[in-house]
């Protein structure tokens, strides 16, 4: 069996077909890294990471530093059978860093399954090959969001993520014009991104009730680390409350299910560290009824194939919120999961399915 010989860490800069704005940030242009690891037979393995500041507290030099230093030790000269054991490692390596991990643990596993000649979304379970993603509609005044959430149901989106961000009326308003343009067949979820407080949510998740506005779930209403307003908002309300900034590890995932603060939680593998911790997750919340979607930030299109791989491997997700390379103007690598309007498919090349990794990887 080979082991991990090297690793590499290559920027990459990719811009947004429009901008993304949601309550905690705008973003027009994505900049990542590309993390490769070599074995000793000189096979390729690659993930990626892209930096939120504003949810994981990471930047692109923290992520270069943490690969580059503790996380990358952690891995070379890891037979890369063991994965499970070199993953732990990286994660006693250093708290935190939540991106950079998973951009280690991603290549680990394209590598691992490559060693076996088999797409990652089998070994992880292998549930289905294609997936249905919402697609967010950007914060805005209600018919700038209209407009778009139009746009989008042309493209082929039937899902749509409707970014809210208060005052209440202004967001009672952002919903109702989106749902007056689209119709009652586009199913309509909401993430107000933490920028809610707990009465404020239970009022105006009422008026969105009231109003027959069909609104399949609502997002992160609250701050992150309020638990008790999470628990109150989804006692209060019938529509389903999912926890995102709230979730990143399955030790959140016990700790929501033990206050009954959510109905369901938003997967990410840069908030998780990877899909190691994510499959954790997914397992703590399935085994407590919780509901489980799988997301992304806006990542390039190795990241979000990994999470993609993840959602088909694995039969309790049941949404899936990967609409990111959707966004961007172009690939970091070629091959993967194909993202067009609404709709993720799998292929059956092994690991994530890339084809030009050697790029990434250094001898
Ligand atoms: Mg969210």
């Amino acid at each position: 069996m080979t082991s991990v010989a090297t690793v590499t860490v290559t920027p990459y800069e990719l811009a947004l077909r429009e901008p993304f704005v949601t309550a905690l940030r705008s973003v027009t242009a994505v900049g990542g890294v590309v993390v490769a690891l070599r074995d000793t037979d000189g096979r390729v393995g690659i993930g990626e990471a892209v930096p939120t500041p504003q949810i994981t507290g990471e930047t692109r030099a923290s992520i270069v530093a943490a690969v580059g230093g503790p996380l990358g030790d952690a891995v070379v000269g890891r037979r890369v059978d063991e994965i499970d054991a070199a993953l732990e490692g990286m994660s006693r390596a250093i708290v935190g860093n939540a991106s950079a991990k998973a951009a280690v643990d991603v290549a680990f596993h394209d590598l691992w399954a490559r060693s076996l000649d088999a797409p990652l979304h089998r070994l992880l379970g292998g549930a289905r090959k294609e997936l249905v993603t919402d697609v967010t509609v950007s914060l805005a005044p209600p018919d700038v969001m209209a407009d778009a959430a139009s746009r989008r149901v042309d493209d082929g989106f039937s899902v749509l993520k409707v970014k809210l961000g208060g005052p209440a009326a202004l967001d009672l308003a952002r919903v109702a014009a989106v749902r007056a343009r689209v119709g009652d067949l586009v199913r309509i979820r909401v993430d107000a991104n933490q920028s809610w407080d707990a009465k404020g949510s239970v009022a105006l998740i009422r008026r969105f009730e009231d109003a027959g506005l069909g609104i399949e779930l609502v997002e992160q209403p609250v701050p992150a680390r309020d638990l008790d307003a999470l628990a109150y908002v989804t006692a209060s309300v019938e529509t389903p409350v999912m926890a995102d900034e709230s979730c990143f590890s399955p030790a959140d995932v016990v700790e929501l299910v033990r206050r009954r603060a959510a109905d369901a939680i938003n997967v990410k593998l840069m908030k998780s560290g990877g899909i190691r911790p994510a499959l954790a997750m997914l397992a703590a919340a399935r085994a407590a009824g919780i509901e489980c979607s799988v997301g992304s930030m806006m990542e390039a299109n190795i990241s979000a194939t990994a999470a993609a791989c993840l959602a088909a491997g694995r039969v309790e997700v049941t949404s899936v919120d990967l609409d990111a390379p959707w966004w961007l103007a172009g690939v970091v690598a070629a091959g993967g999961a194909t993202f067009e309007a609404g709709r993720v498919a799998l292929g059956d090349g092994p690991g994530l399915g890339h084809t030009d990794l050697e790029r990434f990887a250094g001898p």
